[in-house]
Order: C-alpha cells, then sequence, then structure tokens
C-alpha cells in the first residue's frame, strides 16, 4: 500500500497527524529531525527515519527508499522569535527553508510517485500546516508569518497546477495549539491569557483537533477540496 510522508512526526500536530492518518487505515512514514521520531512510529506500527527536511539529498534518499507514496502532509516547522532590528540572514533562511521552502522542494520530489498514485486510481493529496499567523499580524515573529503566508500561495499556485494531475494540495491555517512549540509561550500567564481571550472558543487546543481536520483533507471525502 502507498503511504503517506508526515514530516514533524516526532511531536505535536505531525504526530497527532500520523496518528489520525493511522486510525484512518493509512500507512504512513514518520520523518522528523528529531531522534524521538523512530519511537513514534514504533508505537504507531509505521516505519520512522531520522531525516532534515531543508537537506534535499537526505529527503531524495529517503523517497527513495519508499515504495510508493501517495500523500504529504507538511507539519514540520520552526519559529524564531526576532522581529525587525534583530533577524539575520542565517536566521531568517532557517525560518523560510523549514517551513516554505521544503514544501515546495519535497513536492517536487514527490511528484512522480503523487502522479503514479493518480494513474493507479488512488487519491494523492497534501496539506501544509499553515497558521492564523499567516493571516493576521504578528509583530514578534516576521519570519514565521512570511512563511506561513508564503504557504498560502504555495498551496494556491501548486493545486492549480497538478489538479489535472488528480492531486490535491490544502493548507490547514490553525490557532493556537497546545504542543512544544508553543510550551514556552503558554508558561507566560499573560501571553497564554491572551491567547485564550483571542480564541472564539476561549481555550487554546489540541493537536487532536488540528489533526481531524488534516485527516479529512487528506481522505477520499475531500474529494473536491483543493487550493484552500
Ligand atoms: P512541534 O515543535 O511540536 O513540532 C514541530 C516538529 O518539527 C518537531 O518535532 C521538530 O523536530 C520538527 N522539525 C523542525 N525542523 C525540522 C527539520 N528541518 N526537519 C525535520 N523535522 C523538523 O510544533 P507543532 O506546533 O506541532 O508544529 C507543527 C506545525 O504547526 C509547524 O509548521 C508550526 O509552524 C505550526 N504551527 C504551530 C502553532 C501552535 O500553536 N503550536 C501555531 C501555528 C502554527
Amino acid at each position: 500500500m502507498a503511504a503517506v510522508v508526515v514530516t514533524g512526526a516526532a511531536s505535536g500536530i505531525g504526530r497527532a497527524s500520523a496518528q489520525a492518518l493511522v486510525a484512518d487505515g493509512r500507512q504512513v512514514v514518520l520523518w522528523d529531525l528529531a531522534p524521538e521520531v523512530t519511537a513514534v512510529a514504533a508505537d504507531l506500527g509505521m516505519p520512522g527515519a531520522v531525516v532534515d527536511v531543508t537537506d534535499t539529498a537526505a529527503t531524495a534518499a529517503a523517497i527513495q527508499r519508499l515504495d510508493g507514496v501517495d500523500g504529504l502532509v507538511h507539519a514540520a516547522g520552526r519559529v524564531i522569535p526576532e522581529p525587525v532590528g534583530a533577524y539575520t540572514v542565517e536566521s531568517w533562511d532557517a525560518v523560510l527553508d523549514v517551513n516554505l521552502r521544503a514544501q515546495a522542494m519535497l513536492v517536487q520530489q514527490l511528484l512522480p510517485q503523487l502522479e503514479a498514485s493518480a494513474r493507479a486510481g488512488g487519491t494523492p493529496a497534501v496539506v501544509g500546516i499553515s497558521s492564523i499567523e499567516g493571516l493576521t499580524a504578528n509583530p514578534f515573529i516576521p519570519a514565521y508569518c512570511a512563511s506561513k503566508a508564503g504557504l498560502l500561495g504555495l498551496t494556491r499556485s501548486m493545486a492549480a497546477q497538478l489538479g489535472p494531475s488528480g492531486i490535491r494540495i490544502n493548507a490547514v491555517c490553525r490557532g493556537f495549539i497546545r504542543t512544544p512549540m508553543l510550551q514556552i509561550a503558554l508558561d507566560v500567564d499573560e501571553v497564554r491569557e491572551s491567547f485564550v481571550a483571542a480564541a472564539p472558543l476561549g481555550r487554546i487546543g489540541d493537536p487532536e483537533e488540528v489533526a481531524a481536520a488534516v485527516a479529512f483533507l487528506m481522505s477520499p471525502k475531500a474529494s473536491f477540496i483543493t487550493g484552500t
């Protein structure tokens, strides 16, 4: 059975997405920079590997080891809280490379397998994890905001190009979710309270609540949804 590659799968949204896809009966391959990914994968009974998604040679080699791929969930992500006046070329590139460039390169590298899946009657799909910070203003993390807004442009462009081949691509703009990435902010009472106050549902979300949307968009139930 062809597999869905899930990046950032050792933690947070990526791990929850891998779990949700497995619960849906999908074959999943878990990638992350963090070595914990192999234990997370073993718990799910799925293959896992330490892969740096910004290293195109490493991702190409990892893809060569796969039997067939019918999907990608790009949940690997990074935030460096540096406003204008603080960021550097290196820190700007570090954020953009993981959050945005990696998805562009991965879809390109996986394209032959996604096209083969469509030709074989499958329903190949890609979901990227964007953010409300790709839609609204956060003054503390300009590189992150740019990466997440860029992901939306990338999603629409790729959807327009790949739709005729039967490949769907969507993004999830999630709110504030309790994951290790956000924990440092949640530990500051006034920051956590401002997140809660800004949330219509009046609370911080859980990774599983994003994973449910990811699993839906990856499934044939979302067969007429692309570029969204
Ligand atoms: P997380 O820190 O729990 O997970 C991110 C994972 O990405 C980590 O396991 C990390 O090791 C992995 N990763 C980072 N760089 C990598 C690389 N070069 N190669 C492979 N893996 C790499 O955080 P999360 O909240 O689950 O983040 C998932 C996605 O959600 C990210 O794209 C993040 O930007 C986005 N996001 C999170 C929030 C939030 O509220 N938590 C808000 C907006 C967007």
